[in-house]
This record gives C-alpha cells, sequence and structure tokens, in this order.
C-alpha cells in the first residue's frame, strides 16, 4: 500500500511536469521513462490501463506512468476559446451610418425584388444587400446553389434546380458565383485560428483535373476532423507534399505532437524535414499504420476520401488546378457540414469557431463582405 502511494506521487509528478507525456488516442499515451530516454506505452484495455514498462510487466501493479496519465487527464482541461462568427444586421445607412431608415418601396430585378430605404438623416436611398449587391439572385438563391454545389450536385443539375425556383441563369452564371465566394471566405476565414489538437492526419487522394490525373494531399486534425490543409501536385515527392506541411502551421499555429500517415516515404521525410529537424527542442512524433483495438480512427480520413472521389465527375471538368472547387469544398466541409461524428457539430464548432444564423454560408459571405 505505502509503496503504491509511492507510485501515484511519482506519477503526479510526471503529470506535471511539461511533455511527458504524448496523446496518441484517448485509450493510447506514451509516457516518458524517468530513469532512460525510453518512453513506455500506456494503453486502455478492458482490463483497465497497462504500460510496457517492468514495474507494470512483471509486477503487474499499477506503476507511476499510469497513474501519470490518470494524473494528467485530470489536470486536461479542453476549454476552448470560442470564436462567434455573428449574423450581420441590415439596419444602418452605408453613408452616415444612422439606423433612422425608412422604407422607400421595391426595386423589381428579373429574377428577384430587393427593398429599398432611404436615410431619415442624410436622405440616401439605398438597398441593404450586403455581399450580393448587383448581384442576379438573391443571397437565398445563391447560397442555395452553393449548398446543393458542394453536397455533389453538377453545375448543370444547380442551375435546372435554380430554373425550377424561377431564377433564369447559366451555369456559367453559377460557377462565377462558387468562385466570386469561395474567393471571397477563404480570404476572410484565413484570419480565424481554429483550435486543432495535436494529433494530426494526412493522406493523398486522387484526382482528375482535365483528364489528368492529380495528387490531393490533405492534412487534417484527428479528433474534430478540420481540414487544416491541402496540396495538389503532379508528383508525389518530398518536395511536393513539404508546402502543405508548413502551410499547415501557418493555419493552425502549431504543430502536431503526433501526425499519423498511410508511412509513404514523401511523408516521413516531409516531416522529418519541416518538423522534426526544425523544432530541435519540440519534437513530433510520425507514427506509420497505427491500428487501435475497436478504433474508428482509421476510418477518418478514408471517409474524407470517399467525399472528395463522389465529385470526380465534377472535377474533370476543371481547367486548373487553383480550382476553387477544392477550397470550396474545404469550406463546406469545416464550416458548413456537420458530421455525425462529432455530435452534429461542423469541425468549426468543434475547433471553437460557431457562425451563427441557420444559413451559415449567408453569414460567412456577409461577415467576409464586411472586412
Ligand atoms: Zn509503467
Ligand atoms: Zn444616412
Amino acid at each position: 500500500m505505502e509503496l503504491n502511494n509511492k507510485r501515484q506521487e511519482k506519477g503526479k509528478k510526471i503529470a506535471e511536469k511539461q511533455d511527458q507525456i504524448t496523446r496518441i488516442d484517448e485509450d493510447h499515451y506514451l509516457v516518458k521513462s524517468q530513469s532512460n530516454n525510453k518512453q513506455y506505452d500506456v494503453i486502455a484495455t478492458e482490463n483497465g490501463w497497462t504500460c510496457t514498462c517492468p514495474d507494470h510487466c512483471f509486477r503487474q501493479v499499477c506503476c507511476k506512468h499510469i497513474h501519470a496519465v490518470e494524473v494528467s487527464l485530470e489536470i486536461r482541461k479542453t476549454v476552448k476559446e470560442q470564436v462567434t462568427i455573428n449574423e450581420i444586421q441590415n439596419n444602418s445607412c452605408p453613408k452616415c451610418h444612422s439606423t433612422n431608415i425608412k422604407k422607400d418601396g421595391i426595386r423589381h430585378n428579373k429574377n428577384y425584388d430587393i427593398q429599398r430605404f432611404k436615410c431619415r438623416d442624410c436622405n440616401k436611398k439605398f438597398s441593404i444587400n450586403l455581399g450580393f449587391e448587383k448581384m442576379k439572385a438573391s443571397p437565398q438563391i445563391i447560397t442555395s446553389a452553393l449548398q446543393l454545389y458542394f453536397t455533389g450536385e453538377s453545375l448543370r443539375n444547380t442551375q435546372k434546380f435554380l430554373e425550377l425556383q424561377g431564377v433564369k441563369v447559366t451555369h456559367k452564371t453559377v460557377w462565377n458565383w462558387i468562385r466570386k465566394y469561395t474567393n471571397l471566405m477563404e480570404k476572410y476565414l484565413e484570419k480565424i485560428t481554429p483550435q486543432v489538437s495535436d494529433k494530426w492526419r494526412t493522406d493523398e487522394l486522387y484526382l482528375r483535373i482535365k483528364g489528368d490525373r492529380k495528387y490531393l494531399f490533405a492534412m487534417m486534425d484527428d479528433e474534430t476532423r478540420f481540414w487544416i490543409a491541402k496540396q495538389v501536385s503532379t508528383h508525389k515527392n518530398t518536395d511536393d507534399v513539404r508546402p502543405m506541411f508548413r502551410e499547415s502551421v501557418k493555419v493552425a499555429g502549431k504543430k502536431p505532437k503526433v501526425l499519423i500517415s498511410d508511412g509513404a516515404k514523401n511523408f516521413a521525410q516531409a516531416h522529418t524535414k519541416e518538423w522534426y529537424s526544425r523544432y530541435k527542442k519540440d519534437q513530433s512524433i510520425h507514427i506509420r499504420h497505427v491500428h487501435f483495438k475497436n478504433d474508428m480512427n482509421n476510418n477518418k480520413m478514408e471517409r474524407l476520401n470517399g467525399e472528395i472521389r463522389d465529385r470526380e465527375k465534377i472535377m474533370r471538368g476543371l481547367k486548373k488546378e487553383d480550382t476553387p472547387i477544392l477550397s470550396g469544398y474545404q469550406i463546406y466541409h469545416n464550416y458548413v457540414r456537420s458530421h455525425m461524428g462529432l455530435d452534429g457539430k461542423t469541425p468549426a464548432e468543434a475547433c471553437g469557431i460557431k457562425i451563427a444564423g441557420k444559413n451559415k454560408w449567408k453569414t460567412l459571405i456577409q461577415n467576409a463582405s464586411q472586412s
């Protein structure tokens, strides 16, 4: 008993020291040995925690490493800084910012009607349509088109749907909306840092762009499924994926403690060059082909593969690599689509970024236009 208390005390000390414990998964931790350079695996099993250290292996006791993990789990606070992107209330004069305004008739567009206002203070006449000024369709129609397109409909199907709503535009116009608003939202969202976890996952997917086979590389946060960075490339050498490693750090404001990949050489080398040798005091580890018991993590990347592969048909019609489609899809994946695995939250919400309003596209576009 006394000995166990000692182990507990030692465990507490380990947990309180910095960088002694690496979280691989909620069921798997690496704990540094206190006497040599080894790291021990502390793994949750049906019969409780196990550790690979001699103390646990030979004596079958709850060793200090297991105590350390238990204590650190209690200490670990998952309070994330919350950012809320609010809906914008359209109720002030664009010239003098007075809210003393009155309705001033309706302007009829080809595809929709728009309310006009007049400022009682400066007499300015205006319509309030932030982000959607001079567009051929209403915010509702345009954001519906974005939603349809990014959930997998083709440009033509999207255009036909709009036609049924009484909105006559060409599929080229729909394409222009997608490009315009994706660019706008992308620039705005760059300024917001998602609070991602310390375990990331990377993989490659195949795409066809204008008939050519291309690689799409993706860096995902394991815990929140936030798609941190991407890269399209003709080849899959180390230098082809390195920019994505740098971009990921820029987006997340940190590098992960653990990177999981399929074990391909390009990822291993990029990890070593970009992270391992660059951050001497704060090493990260690279794990290949990790399979845990009853683990759904292995499917996470494959699920993204599925989402994107469904869209190959549409990608085929593209002419350029810097297509806004992938950026738009990334925005849809991170900020709009709710995920079953996250209890219906979006990855952004899981990262502390909340987008208010029923129409997240509209909230994003209006905020992006204002900034
Ligand atoms: Zn141990
Ligand atoms: Zn005014």
